[in-house]
Order: structure tokens, then sequence, then C-alpha cells
């Protein structure tokens, strides 16, 4: 099986001192790696009927599961992006707040949706975005992420839905 690890920078104090981003372009850099990285989140759950993808590296994961499981992609925008009505969930970020949106027609009743998300921190915009699915009546069968930085409380946050991760690392609560 393909180590993704080897395709995750760290780049520290990006986009601010003190954080340790990972970068997943090298990932993307490699064909054989994304295939892999996308058939293994497909593996870890049932098929479901649509995936709601995250703003904004959560769309290239995103689009590869729908694609590879052939079924909708609904993008997850931040506020004043999507054209339609929309339905919208405030979040806290670590200064400020934040809004994401979803298109109201973009989802049915009790369809079963995956979130899908590159990375998973805090959860605070994993379970927004949730929020977003079933403000539209859709139940999220479960949240995919290829990178979770434990430590910080996201799978705690998140705890009502089942959390599927390819990488862990663990990171230091600030
Ligand atoms: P959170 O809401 O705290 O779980 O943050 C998750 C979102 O922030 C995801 O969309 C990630 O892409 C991004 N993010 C948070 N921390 C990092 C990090 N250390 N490296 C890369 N992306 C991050």
């Amino acid at each position: 099986m393909t180590d993704l690890r080897r395709f995750i920078r760290d780049v520290p104090d990006f986009p601010r001192k003190g954080i340790l981003f990972k970068d997943i372009t090298p990932l993307l850099l490699d064909p054989v790696a994304l295939q892999a990285a996308i058939e293994q989140l497909a593996a870890r759950v049932q098929v479901p009927e649509a995936v709601v993808a995250i703003e904004s590296r959560g769309f290239i994961f995103g689009a590869g599961l729908a694609l590879h499981w052939h079924v909708p992609l609904v993008p997850a925008r931040k506020f004043g992006k999507l054209p339609g009505k929309t339905v919208k969930e405030v979040y806290s970020l670590e200064y400020g707040e934040d809004t994401l949106e979803l298109h109201a027609d973009s989802l049915k009743r009790e369809q079963r949706v995956v979130v899908v998300d590159d990375l998973l921190a805090t959860g605070g915009t994993a379970v927004a975005t949730a929020r977003l699915a079933e403000q539209l009546g859709a139940r999220v069968a479960a949240m995919l992420f290829l990178v979770e930085l434990t430590g910080l409380g996201g799978r705690t946050r998140l705890a009502q839905y089942p959390v599927e991760s390819l990488l862990q690392y663990e990171v230091a609560e600030s």
C-alpha cells in the first residue's frame, strides 16, 4: 500500500507563526499517490448517496471520491460564493467567526452523505458543514479526512458522527 505520509510536507509558521501547516500539494503532484489516497479514503466508508466537500482543499478529495463512487458532489462554500438560494452556518475560528453555505436544493431529505475535507483540526469547520447538510434534512453517515491532527479535540467535537482519517499526527494543544 502506498505510504501517503511521504507526500505530506510540514511547513512551520504558515500561515502564521506557531502553526505547523500540513501541505498536501506534494501528494497532488503524484497521480499514483493521489489515486491511492482516494481509494484508501473510499474504502473506509459505505458508498454514500452524495459527497459534501469543504472549501477549498476538501474539493480535491471530494471530487475524487464523488467520481470514484459515481455520486453527486456538493460544495460547502465560504459565504457569498454560491449564486443560488442557500442555507448558512456560522462557526468560530481562532480569531472571530466565518460562515459556510450550501445551495438549498443541493441535497434531499434523508439522503445519506459523507462530509470530506483534507484535514481535521478542531472540528469546527466539519461540524458546521454537517449542520448545513442536516438543515436540508440529509443524514451525515460519516466524516472523512486525509489528515487528522490529534490533540486538538476534533474527534470529540465530532463524537456524534463516525470519523475516519488516513494519517494521524500528534499536535500539542496550544
Ligand atoms: P478545523 O475547523 O479547526 O478542524 O480546521 C480545519 C480546516 O482548517 C481544514 O479545512 C484545513 O484545511 C485547515 N487547517 C487547519 N489546521 C491546519 C494545518 N495545521 N495544516 C493545514 N490545514 C489546516
